[in-house]
């Protein structure tokens, strides 16, 4: 049994990190809240052995100080309705939840303090002061203050080595730190991906820029079989390959890099799939006029924005014959109806390749936006709540293992990279939560 789940709460004041950072409309109604559905488990957890529960999270990116449109307390009537839903005992009395309009200070200590098993208290925004973002060691005291057990359940920003998320960890005894269900959860299978996978292995990396996926793309060149590359960023690809793509999203500064890891692939024996063909627009817009083109023919003033009917039954292919599936963004502008056909062929074939008996992690926000979109949450193997934290797992590990100490009790596979960097950093990770921020500095 894991740490968390052996541990008795009764009488305990658990200060959790959570990521409730979820969409908001102009009503401040949340359009989707799989990351606050994620952490109920947790909570209730705490909850039913007779303890009490602090959360903390950020939401959105406030420029540094109380910001109406980015309070926590907008999310209170929903958290409510989800802690409340039993179906194991309908008769149990109304759990209310308390807020505390700072994360920090007085308020936030008194109600903390006259919290009662069973209670659950919110905080205000973290990020309302920028010392969350910046680690500041005299934030995370304050906010230690408010619990007598500190447990990280955000698998979304577990990679950050932010005040709530590694800094103050130091200010609890190794015992009294630890990962929650969903911290749990994601760790074994962002593990299963990463250092067990069965092989063959394909990696679908979509979205907008290569920029913001060159660390896994390089990280798993050490892992896949294949990796396919769609969606926006696979025009820098093409274009480095001396393709013409039009209009498409482009990179100029990323040709270099997109070349290197071309040849490291093939070095290594790693397949990389472009799309053959692509949708092709007039301009970037629901109204456009379409038609298919091969996506290193690209006439001038179109623009690709979803992979093409051959891309589609190419990419579809090497997923079908797939053992461990690995997606992070879409393969076009899915947001658009004339644009999702790719993503959603994808979705499918993702989904056909798990009831195959493939094992498939979906994650990253607009792969997992998309898969429940389609209809294919429910027919992969797992959809992540954090798609930033599992780009950057390495680092995503180096801070959870800083921050809890308890990776090593669960078995986890030290890569050759995460041992140096350990090495390397002034203070052993396991035993202080201040050298998160020196393994990260030293990885980054
Ligand atoms: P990311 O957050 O990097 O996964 O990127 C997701 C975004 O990439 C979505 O909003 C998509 O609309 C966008 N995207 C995907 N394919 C394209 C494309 N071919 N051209 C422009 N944007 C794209």
């Amino acid at each position: 049994m894991s740490k968390f789940s052996s541990f008795n709460f009764s009488g305990k004041k658990a200060l959790i990190r959570v990521d409730f950072n979820v969409p908001l409309d102009a009503e401040y109604k949340i359009t989707d809240d799989t990351r606050i559905r994620s952490s109920i488990p947790t909570i209730k957890k705490i909850l039913k052995d007779g303890g009490s529960a602090i959360l903390m999270s950020h939401l959105g990116r406030p420029k540094g100080g109380p910001e109406e449109k980015y309070s926590l307390k907008h999310l209170l009537p929903h958290l409510q309705e989800l802690l409340n839903e039993n179906p194991d005992n309908p008769q149990q009395a109304r759990l209310n939840i308390l807020f505390a309009n700072d994360c920090i200070g007085e308020q936030a200590e008194q109600k903390s303090k006259n919290l009662q098993p069973g209670e659950v208290l919110l905080l205000e925004n973290l990020r309302f002061y920028k010392e969350e973002e910046k680690g500041d060691t005299g934030f995370a005291e304050k906010l230690s203050r408010l619990g007598d057990i500190w447990v990280n359940d955000a698998f979304g920003t577990a990679h950050r080595a932010h005040a709530s998320t590694a800094v103050i960890a130091q200010f609890f005894p190794v015992e009294n730190r630890m990962f929650g269900l969903l911290m749990e959860s994601e760790i074994i299978s962002a593990d299963k991906i990463l250092n067990n996978s069965s092989k063959p292995f394909v990696a679908i990396i979509g979205g907008a820029k290569v920029s913001d996926k060159i660390l896994i793309l390089e990280n798993l060149l050490e892992r896949a079989t294949d990796i396919i590359i769609g969606g926006g960023m696979a025009y820098t690809f093409m274009k480095a390959e001396g393709g013409q793509i039009g209009n498409s999203l482009f990179e100029a500064d990323k040709v270099g890099t997109a070349l290197n890891l071309l040849k490291n692939a093939e070095a290594r024996g790693v397949n990389i799939h472009l799309p053959a063909d692509s949708l092709i627009a007039d301009k970037f817009s629901a109204d456009a006029e379409t038609s298919a083109a091969p996506s290193n023919l690209i006439p001038d003033d179109w623009m690709g924005l979803d992979i093409g009917p051959n891309a589609c039954e190419q990419f579809c292919n090497v997923i079908m014959h797939s053992k461990t599936i690995l997606w992070n963004g879409p393969m076009g502008v899915f947001e658009m109806h004339n644009f999702q056909h790719g993503t959603k062929c994808i979705a499918k074939a993702v989904a056909d390749a798990t009831q195959k008996g493939a094992y498939s992690l979906v994650g990253g926000g607009d792969s997992v936006a998309a898969v429940h979109q389609f209809g294919y949450a429910d027919k992969v193997s797992y959809v992540s709540t954090g798609g930033g934290a599992l780009l950057e797992w390495e680092r995503a590990r180096a801070g959870a293992t800083a921050c809890t100490g308890s990776c090593r009790h669960r078995g986890f596979v030290e890569t050759k990279a995460f041992a140096q960097r350990r090495h390397n950093s002034a203070v052993h990770p396991l035993h202080s939560g201040r050298s998160c921020t020196n393994t990260r500095a030293s990885a980054i």
